[in-house]
């Protein structure tokens, strides 16, 4: 493996994408975005991006297949992956809730006790519960979260919300934030001395780019 260069991973297609390119670009990086491809190599530093889904983003940088990776900290977090977090980005900025259906009274953290609660976050949600002392059954799915309670699939939902109009359009409220996410940049923990230099080159045009913004 060359380990002269870097290897970008970022998200294919999806909420994170359009910014993370736009961050690269914006570092002066040019590459030729060709649709549908899974690799492209920049042509003017060196380094290369992997469009892949966020959720296998944190093991191919764990792994050192690729040498950073642009995800939510929330899937960086779960994924409990052995990476570096080096900077955060400033955009898709989210949150990490407890959401319950609207005609339920509620009063604290305490009344999840011997709940069910659906996510697709069990290592976030078990760790918010542990900390609070509540003991609930995890109910893991993969997506649609929030159809859940009103299917009598579980009494409670723990999903990322932005505005909340998912939550409410689905007769949910919500009652607690676990965890307040954006987009980070993580890097692996074996980089060569290049890919380091070249890693500070990024993170110094990253910081530029982010002072001009300001
Ligand atoms: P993939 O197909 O790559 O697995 P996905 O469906 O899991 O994609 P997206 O919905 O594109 O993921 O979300 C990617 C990340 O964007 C989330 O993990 C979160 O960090 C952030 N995010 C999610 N929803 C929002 C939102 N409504 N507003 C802003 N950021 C969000
Ligand atoms: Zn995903």
């Amino acid at each position: 493996m060359n380990n002269n260069i870097l290897r970008i991973a970022i998200q294919k297609s999806g909420r994170l994408s359009e910014d993370s390119l736009k961050l690269i670009k914006e570092c002066g990086i040019r590459f030729d975005n060709g649709a549908g491809k899974l690799k492209t190599d920049a042509t003017n530093f060196p380094a290369e991006i992997l469009f892949l889904r966020d959720d296998d983003i944190p093991g191919y940088v764990e792994d050192g297949v690729a040498h950073l990776g642009i995800v939510g900290e929330n899937v960086s977090e779960e994924s409990n992956r052995n990476v570096d977090t080096v900077h955060k980005l400033g955009f898709s900025k989210c949150r990490l809730s407890i959401g319950v259906l609207r005609e339920h009274e509620y009063l604290g953290v305490q009344d999840l006790e011997g709940k069910s609660i659906a996510t697709t976050y069990p290592r976030l949600l078990s760790q918010y519960l542990a900390a609070n002392n509540v003991t609930a059954q995890i109910h893991e799915i993969s997506g649609s979260v929030e159809i859940a309670p009103s299917i009598g699939l579980a009494d409670a939902v723990c999903d990322i919300v932005s505005s909340g109009s998912t939550l409410l359009s689905n007769g949910l409220k919500e009652v607690e934030t676990i965890f307040r996410s954006e987009a980070v940049m993580i890097a692996s923990k074996h980089l060569s001395e290049v890919q380091q230099g070249l890693l500070d080159q990024l993170l110094f045009r990253i910081k530029s780019v982010q002072v001009a913004k300001n």
